[in-house]
């Protein structure tokens, strides 16, 4: 069987940026370490750092006090910020820096009298961080049916944002949908958006074009690798999210030829290794990896992680 890896997958700079500061502030602090929400989506890096000494919380009432704390990559409420200054708490912020530019975005826009729309996933953290961190109200809609629904007085001035993990094509609709609803609208440039997302899903539709079925490595609850199964499945690939090898099921791959395996932005290369893995154990494989866009682009740790 021939197998194909989209090119990039798995890791993107705010991922890794976010797993070293839990790594160096364990070396710098020593453990324990508590970590509010899954620093990243993926249980497999969750329990790597588990066995280091984080311990994770989902609320920070469950932090001792004087506990090094690190807020997850998705980005935290204004509120959480507030709890951890009036408990004292040492914060290590691994907000992917592009979450911190959409809500800056969303600041400015509401700084100059816009109401805000926020394009997103109910419930997921980074939509509930960004709705927490822009000081005014903030429409959220999901889908152009949700457009139809906002009901807001005529003229009113608008601005629109979008959560990091959807891409250009999963907005333009939406988009299109509101900038034909508001006379009053502005956006941000399109270049703003996340580059690996786009990427990623760029690279699945590449893929797409040369394979019957596509195994996306990732989490169950990770957004972006929920959203390269189902593109792959919108351009008629038979698509599965698997978190590692062990999820493999041959019966997927009775007919196929060819399979294709990307990783969402979350997922560590050891999973996708292991995936090829299982699919040796069902038959030989010659496995070649896809030309694809090339990343280089790093963020920064913050400062009292660098120093000395
Ligand atoms: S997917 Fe994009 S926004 Fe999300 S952590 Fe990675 S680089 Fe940051």
């Amino acid at each position: 069987m021939e197998v194909f890896l989209a090119q990039p997958r798995g890791f993107c700079a705010g991922v890794v940026r976010a797993i070293e500061i839990v790594e160096r502030a364990l070396e710098k602090y020593g453990p324990p370490v508590y970590v509010r929400h899954e620093i990243v989506h993926n249980k497999h890096v969750v329990e790597s750092l588990k066995k280091k000494g984080a311990i994770f919380v989902e609320d920070l009432s469950e932090v001792p006090p004087k506990s090094v704390t690190v807020f997850s990559a998705h980005g935290v409420a204004r509120s959480v910020e507030e709890e951890a200054e009036a408990r004292d708490l040492p914060v290590l912020n691994a907000t992917c820096p592009l979450v911190t530019k959409v809500h800056n975005q969303g600041k400015r826009y509401i700084a100059k009298g816009r109401t805000l729309i926020l394009i997103g996933h109910a419930g997921h953290p980074e939509v509930e961080g960004t709705m927490g961190q822009v000081p005014g109200p903030v429409f959220l809609v999901q889908s152009v049916e949700d457009v139809a629904e906002l009901i807001l007085p005529a003229g009113t001035p608008v601005a629109y944002i979008t959560q990091t993990t959807l891409s250009v094509d999963d907005t333009k609709d939406i988009i299109t949908a509101l900038q034909a609803k508001f006379t009053d609208i502005q956006g941000p440039d399109i270049r703003d958006i996340c580059y690996a997302t786009q990427n990623r899903q760029s690279a699945v539709r590449d893929l797409s074009k040369l394979v019957d079925v596509i195994l996306v490595v990732g989490a169950a609850n990770s957004s972006n690798s929920n959203r390269l199964r189902e593109i792959g499945t919108e351009v008629g690939v038979a698509s599965y999210l698997i978190a590692d090898g062990s999820e493999l099921n041959p019966d997927w791959l009775k007919d196929a030829k060819a399979v294709g395996i990307t990783a969402g932005a979350s997922a560590p290369e050891v999973l996708v290794d292991d995936v090829i893995e299982a699919l040796r154990r069902i038959g030989p494989v010659t496995v070649s990896v896809l030309p694809g866009r090339e990343e280089n682009i790093e963020f920064r740790l913050p400062a009292e992680l660098t120093a000395g």
